[in-house]
């Protein structure tokens, strides 16, 4: 047994996150956001979403032990134990704490903008109900590792971290690798070293952006595996299928970023305009979309769908969550609004509502196959951390998902990717108490999602209010 525990620890000892937080343990920081500290804890009479896709179950109670889920069934059978806290929810609705996999620290406007976020961005997650995320490409990755210690600690309130290191860049042309702080890699040695010390410094996943080429995402992908670390990418010089082929474990954005049905994509070179390309494709007859979808499936690659970031750069699209005007700052606002009304005057002829649409048809259509769809924000523009999290509930739902398939995409698929789905990602006896409660029928209205009360981290309850109120006016300054 003994021999059991050591080697439990040593596999997650120094890159996993943390796995238990109790309120004793808080900082005042932390503390001053928790609204339900008990060590026993029953939420009784709510609709639940339990991330596993099956159906909504009505007039349900889910019991929460020192920090994991230990009871959850209808409500007139459930024996709560003495000295629990019974919190009577309802008319509200409890789904697993979301997972973001494409959650940066850092927020984006055009401007350009790239504010790297420790004090928003970990409040409003948490706040906005993600009790995970994947970080997918950090402009300060030590910034990024110090927040994650801190929450760690208890001295600052937020979600459970993975962190991917720098952006991996081939040297090129791309305007972002300088504001974006990427690390261009000019040989596959090189690639190996930073790997290397960026599994050494903490990183369980490396993410690789636009221009790579063949050669040095292959040594990237081979040298982090041989570290137990994980590859994503948001890449246009490989199509999903090669970056399949050269063994990625996921790819970042959906269709709007797969480049390969470009005619003019030459090996190792990212098309011009290739987003002209996706408008025609028949998604089930073309075989090469069906090679594609048919490849990442038989290997494994995941993919996050980022559809709230990707909206507000589509005309015709509806106007963001008023929330989003409350937590931006000053000079974030005037630069949004800028862009917004850019966006708005290309909208005659534009091709993109018509790509968007063919990137939800897509995300669809990799379901169907079999595939794992997971999904995070990119905090950027109209969507910032956490309020563009609940915005893709929306979306997915838009695109044509059932809202227990949505809510599955954006929890226990994210646990899946991550590799965490036997201890989260689901509200599943045995699992950790990361859960949501929100006031409404999510089931019914998509958009209660908004309305996020309680979010449980490990069993502890945080107030949703709270940490919105916390930022207000800051995203984009801290
Ligand atoms: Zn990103």
């Amino acid at each position: 047994m003994r021999s059991l525990l050591v080697t439990t620890g040593l596999i997650w000892a120094g890159t996993s996150p943390c796995w238990a937080q109790e309120v004793a343990s808080l900082a005042a920081e932390a503390r001053q956001y928790v609204a339900v500290d008990a060590p026993i804890v029953a939420l009784t009479h709510v609709r639940l979403i339990d991330g596993t896709g099956g159906a909504v179950r009505t007039d349900q109670t889910v019991i929460l032990d020192h920090g994991k889920i230990v009871w959850l069934g209808d409500a007139n059978r459930a024996t709560i134990p003495a000295g629990a806290k019974a919190l009577d929810l309802e008319g509200h609705t409890v789904i697993p704490g979301l997972i973001g996999l494409h959650n940066h620290t850092f927020y984006y406007t055009n401007a350009p903008r790239a504010a790297q976020s420790n004090y928003t961005a970990p409040r409003l997650y948490l706040g906005a109900g993600v009790t995970t995320i994947r970080t997918t490409g950090s402009t300060s990755p030590y910034a990024e590792l110090n927040l994650k210690a801190g929450i760690e600690r208890g001295s600052i309130p937020g979600p459970r971290m993975f962190v991917t290191g720098p952006y991996l860049i081939s040297p090129g042309p791309d305007v972002r690798i300088d504001l974006l702080g990427m690390h261009p890699l000019t040989s596959a040695e090189q690639a190996k070293r930073v790997v290397d010390y960026w599994a050494e410094e903490g990183a369980t996943w490396l993410k690789v952006y636009t221009q790579l080429t063949r050669e040095t995402a292959s040594a990237i992908v081979t040298e982090a595996h041989k570290r137990g670390l994980k590859v994503t990418g948001h890449i246009c010089s490989l199509g999903f299928k090669e970056a399949a082929e050269l063994g990625f474990d996921a790819v970042e954005h959906g269709l709007i970023n797969d480049s390969e049905f470009d005619p003019d994509k030459k090996p190792d070179l990212c098309p011009r305009t290739y987003r002209e390309s996706l408008v025609g494709l028949d998604l089930v007859n073309d075989p090469r979309v069906r090679a594609t979808i048919s490849t990442m499936v038989n290997r494994g690659v995941a993919m996050t769908s980022t559809l709230a970031v990707y909206e507000c750069a589509i005309p015709g699209r509806p106007a963001p969550d008023p929330r989003v005007w409350d937590v931006l700052s000053a000079d974030a606002r005037a630069e949004e609004e800028v862009r917004r009304a850019q966006v708005a005057a290309s909208a005659s002829g534009s091709t993109l509502p018509a790509v968007y649409k063919k990137a939800m048809e897509f995300e669809r259509e990799f379901v169907k196959a079999g595939g794992v769809l997971a999904a995070g924000v990119d905090p950027a523009w109209s969507a910032p951390a956490g309020i563009g999290d609940q915005r893709n509930l929306e979306l997915l739902v838009e695109a044509g998902f059932t809202v227990p398939e949505a809510v599955q995409i954006m929890t226990l698929n994210g646990a899946r990717v991550l590799g965490i789905a036997d201890r989260t990602g689901s509200v599943t006896a045995g699992k950790l108490a990361d859960l949501v409660v929100l006031k409404g029928d999510l089931a019914l209205h998509p958009s209660d999602i908004r309305n996020v009360v309680l979010v449980f981290r490990d069993g502890v309850g945080y107030d949703s209010a709270k940490l919105f109120a916390s930022v207000r006016g800051l995203v984009g300054l801290r």
